[in-house]
């Protein structure tokens, strides 16, 4: 059963808390009263609850600037379409401002509008930070959820993307995939993106690890 409880990163201190938890950690915790940036502090969820980001970025940036970065971290296959939507699927120019968005306000967004992605963004507080290189900054990132394969309970490396209609996506080791007979021309490698295994997703893009982002920041 999917739960809303997938802890987090904190990709500042590396603290490990649940979504909620680290909202309030972030505000308490990272931001910088005397930061020339005021940011909107913003989060990003799939429609499976468990994967979930937080970002900041300056009122002055725009959707573009977030669509790139969701594009980055969880979505870009082959360059689909992409739009921010509020209610009523009326869709904003990619070209409006964040801060045009209240805290409070929540909008959607979908990437390919054949295979869709669909995800909740929030607006869900303003903070001030130093000014930073790249428009969108990653605060926090759910942890890879552990998908087991469903033969032998190992940890999965496959999914099997003929498979994706039930609950849960149906899940493989390497070994016991070449003998369930999935057709792994099929098969996609998990990722921790609410897009593993649709349409060719891959999550090259994806440099955003909490191993791998630490090594990188570490000076
Ligand atoms: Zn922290
Ligand atoms: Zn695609
Ligand atoms: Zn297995």
């Amino acid at each position: 059963m999917a739960t809303n409880q997938q802890k987090g990163n904190c990709y500042l201190c590396g603290v490990e808390l649940g979504k909620v938890a680290m909202k309030n950690h972030i505000l308490k915790q990272h931001s910088d009263p005397a930061g020339e940036q005021e940011c909107c502090l913003i989060k990003v969820e799939g429609m499976d609850k468990r994967y979930w980001l937080l970002l900041d970025a300056p009122t002055t940036a725009s959707l573009k600037n977030l669509d790139d970065f969701l594009r980055r971290i969880w979505l870009e296959c082959c360059g689909h379409m992409s739009a921010f939507m509020g209610s009523g699927y009326q869709e904003f120019p990619m070209s409006r401002r964040l801060s045009a968005f209240t805290e409070g306000a929540r909008i959607g967004y979908e990437y390919d509008f054949g295979d869709t992605t669909e995800l909740l963004i929030s607006f869900i507080g303003r903070t001030r930070r130093k000014k930073q290189r790249e428009a969108v900054r990653l605060l926090a990132r759910n942890k890879p959820i552990e998908w087991k394969c469903a033969k032998c309970g190992k940890p999965a490396e496959l999914v099997d993307t003929e498979d994706m209609f039930g609950e849960e996506p149906s899940c493989y080791c390497e070994a016991c995939a070449k003998k369930a007979e999935v057709d792994l021309d099929m098969a996609l490698p998990i990722t921790n993106s609410p897009r593993m295994g649709v349409c060719a997703y891959e999550g090259e893009l994806d440099h955003y690890g909490f191993e791998e982002y630490a090594k990188c920041n570490k000076k």
